[in-house]
């Protein structure tokens, strides 16, 4: 018997932050080395991917999955406060944390239940890291208007042409992928969407790096690439409904995340004897967290109920852009810029680190209003389908 079968699913929400924590504590020492945020990239995989797997042997990352999807079972807000309490304790979320928020549950629900099974509790386990191929050169905000081509084979599809922007598409297996399988002017009715192994032959991947030195971004192209009938979720041409249900993963489980996150620096920012900030600046920027974290904690409760949620994920996104945004603004003025970008000759390497580890938070904070759909496209849905705007 191992370990996560001991596990009993926690009745309440109490229940789960108190046996995380505890556990938490009790493996301590084990736990020491993940409390590490540098190095090579493929070292903080691989060491992300081991802090995941510890996690799904003891169990807690199996809470509020489904049994059939390599889960425990019990609800799925009980996922938001492993993340929350993984987070509160130091720890930085494991790179598929994110994946299973975003991209997991579209999978748990449209793909077939053999094809769901098998990849379900390989993504928990963090065997594999999935990417999320939506974007193309010309089609980022007006994501109906997308050009990937998928022509029908036989047993499956052939598709070519181009992504951009995949995120860690280098690492990654497996790509939820968006490509047009109806005419070119069938706009978001054209869709389908297709979970591909991304080691099919006639993907070539190619890296762009960040303004912040990440390798994060990756250029796609696809050469008569085959991908199986089995692979398609959902229905063929009803693509635009997986789109949607990953955008408001994107837009809300993922922002309850970043909000906590988020909230660990700001708590650093107050405390740091280095830091010029006004208490009154400090305040704002810890009431625009809170905001977040109401807004956001209304989606995850109703993404836990099964309710839809609608457009009202743009509202957390826009939150989350904004606090984030300005959390780093008043990092950057109360830090003063030489620290943070670049720092003076003879400072300390304490100093150094610590500068660079903002400069790195600051300029991926300006990335917060575009990806999940910028800033200007959730004001628009706000405008039009919230308060029923004319366009
Ligand atoms: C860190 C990061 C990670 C990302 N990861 C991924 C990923 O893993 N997979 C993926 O598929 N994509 C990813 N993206 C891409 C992201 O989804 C797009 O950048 C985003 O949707 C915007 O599209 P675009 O870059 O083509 O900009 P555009 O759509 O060209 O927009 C440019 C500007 O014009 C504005 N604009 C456009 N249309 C309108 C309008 N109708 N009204 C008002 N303003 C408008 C936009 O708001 C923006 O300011 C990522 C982006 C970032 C920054």
């Amino acid at each position: 018997m191992t370990t996560a079968e001991l596990l009993t699913v926690p009745n309440t929400v109490d229940e789960a932050r108190t046996g995380f924590r505890s556990w938490l504590d009790d493996n301590r020492e084990s736990l020491a080395e993940f409390r590490e945020t540098g190095g090579e990239l493929t070292e903080v995989f691989e060491r992300l991917g081991r802090l995941q797997r510890m996690l799904y042997d003891a169990g807690w990352i199996r809470l509020g999955w489904l049994e059939s999807a390599g889960g425990l079972g019990g609800r799925p807000i009980l996922r938001a406060i492993i993340s929350e309490e993984l987070a509160a304790a130091g720890y930085p979320p494991p790179f598929s944390f994110a994946t299973q928020e975003v991209l997991g549950p579209a999978v748990a629900e449209f793909a077939s239940t053999e094809l769901a099974a098998t990849v379900l509790p390989r993504l928990l386990r963090g065997e594999e890291t999935w990417c999320q191929g939506f974007s193309e050169p010309g089609a980022g905000s007006d994501l109906a208007s997308l050009r990937l081509k998928a022509v029908r084979a036989e047993g499956g599809w052939r598709v070519s042409g181009e992504k951009i922007w995949t995120s860690w598409a280098q690492l990654a297996d497996r790509c939820l992928l968006l490509a047009r399988t109806g005419s070119l002017d069938s706009g978001h009715r054209g869709i389908s969407a297709f979970l591909l192994d991304m080691d099919t032959p006639g993907i070539t991947v190619s890296q762009l790096r960040s303004m912040n030195g990440d390798d994060e971004f990756c250029s796609l192209f696809f050469d008569n690439v085959f991908i199986p009938d089995e692979r398609v979720l959902g229905k063929v041409d009803c693509g635009w409904a997986v789109a949607m249900h990953v955008l408001a993963g994107e837009r809300g489980a993922a922002a309850w995340q970043r909000q906590i996150w988020l909230r660990s620096r700001l708590d650093a920012l107050a405390t740091d004897p280095s830091a010029n900030v006004d208490d009154a600046v400090l305040g704002e920027s810890l009431e625009l967290l809170a905001a977040l974290r109401l807004l956001s904690r209304r989606t995850v409760r109703r993404l836990s109920a099964g309710e839809p949620v609608g457009s009202t994920t743009s509202l957390d996104k826009l939150a989350m852009s904004t606090a984030e945004k300005y959390l780093f603004d008043i990092a950057l003025a109360g830090k003063t810029e030489d620290i943070v970008f670049g720092g003076p000759a003879g400072e300390s390497p304490d100093i150094e680190v610590d500068g660079a580890i903002w400069r790195n938070d600051y300029l991926y904070s300006r990335a917060s209003s575009i990806y999940g759909g910028a800033a200007e496209i959730q004001r628009n849905i706000i405008a039009e389908r919230l308060l029923g705007l004319p366009r």
